[in-house]
């Protein structure tokens, strides 16, 4: 059943939002809309405009946009750390960098054992400080989101950074195509998408979900998500462990299970999402040219 923008594929999904509400398009004018980061401090929200080259920021308080950073690095993936700092994956800058509390914006890391990293995708930081990202070829693969080049590293993997040592680690090193990624709401799960069917016919589409041992490595590693349409690319978590996932069609929430529950209507393909508003319950969606919001009846996870 759909009301609104809501498709409702189990019961579960009925209590998860207002049958009034409606998908708001707030900014339309970018070519590949990614990496939305919301800051509760200052209520607005940055996200990326790769092939721009942009970031662009939306003032929740007075619905204004304004470019935030240009050149931008081909900035993707965002994320807020546990201080309140942006950051950033870049595919031009072939990096992970922090823009700091003074506006300087540092690198994180750019390269593993002397060789550069492809083009960092996307980002989230645990609440020890460590910070888990992946590095598929899409920034390098083309001109388009980035600069063309061959890969360094002979395969796309995904690292943790460790600030207390400054160390970097290869996590897992058997996906495609890493992509999103997110943790559980007590850290013991991370859940890594692989968008390998861009490159390979018949390629994983996916979500997989792994435990995290104390020691910040990973094992198990099973499909939790086939995507039905689509690419899954960025998600996130809501306060219940649900995850709310871009897909071909628009937003799919799946309960922790691995039940496709629902769905959120897009007239555009979705990149990424993120819970922002004061009650973190308003889903900011980066839509290929758009940046749309929709009030939800569940709250984001607080990761910070
Ligand atoms: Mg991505």
């Amino acid at each position: 059943m759909t009301t609104n923008c809501f498709e409702t594929l189990d019961p579960r999904f009925q209590r998860l939002f207002v049958p009034t509400a409606q998908l708001d398009r707030l900014y339309t004018g970018c070519r590949w809309a990614e990496g939305p980061a919301y800051f509760p401090a200052g209520r607005y929200l940055v996200w990326s405009d790769i092939p721009n080259d942009r970031m662009l920021r939306y003032d929740e308080c007075s619905g204004a946009v304004s470019v935030f950073r240009q050149p931008a690095g081909h900035s993707n993936g965002n994320t807020v750390d546990r201080a309140g700092r942006l950051v950033t994956c870049e595919h031009g800058g072939r990096r992970v960098s922090r823009t700091e509390v003074d506006g300087r914006v540092t690198t994180i890391a750019d390269s593993y054992e002397g060789k550069r990293l492809n083009s960092p995708n996307d980002v989230v930081v645990k609440s020890d400080g460590t910070i888990w990202f992946t590095d598929p070829t899409y920034g390098i693969d083309t001109d388009y989101e980035g600069h063309k080049a061959e890969s360094e590293q002979g395969g796309s993997y995904v690292f943790r950074y460790d600030p207390r040592d400054d160390s970097l680690a290869i996590v897992a090193d058997d996906f495609v195509k890493p992509n999103g990624l997110a943790f559980s709401l007590d850290e013991r799960t991370l859940y890594i998408v692989d968008t390998g069917r861009t490159h390979q016919e018949d390629g994983p589409r996916h979500i997989r979900r792994f435990a995290v041992t104390d020691d910040n490595t990973l094992s198990g590693g099973e499909v939790f998500a086939e995507c039905t349409c689509g690419l899954f690319d960025g998600f996130r978590l809501d306060d219940a462990g649900r995850i709310w996932t871009s897909a071909g069609d628009g937003v799919h929430c799946y309960d922790p299970d691995g039940t496709l529950i629902g769905k959120i209507l897009v007239p555009e393909v979705v990149a990424n999402v993120c819970f922002g508003g004061p009650k973190r319950n308003y889903l900011y969606i980066c839509g290929t040219t758009s940046l749309y919001a929709v009030r939800l009846a569940v709250n984001g996870a607080k990761t910070f």
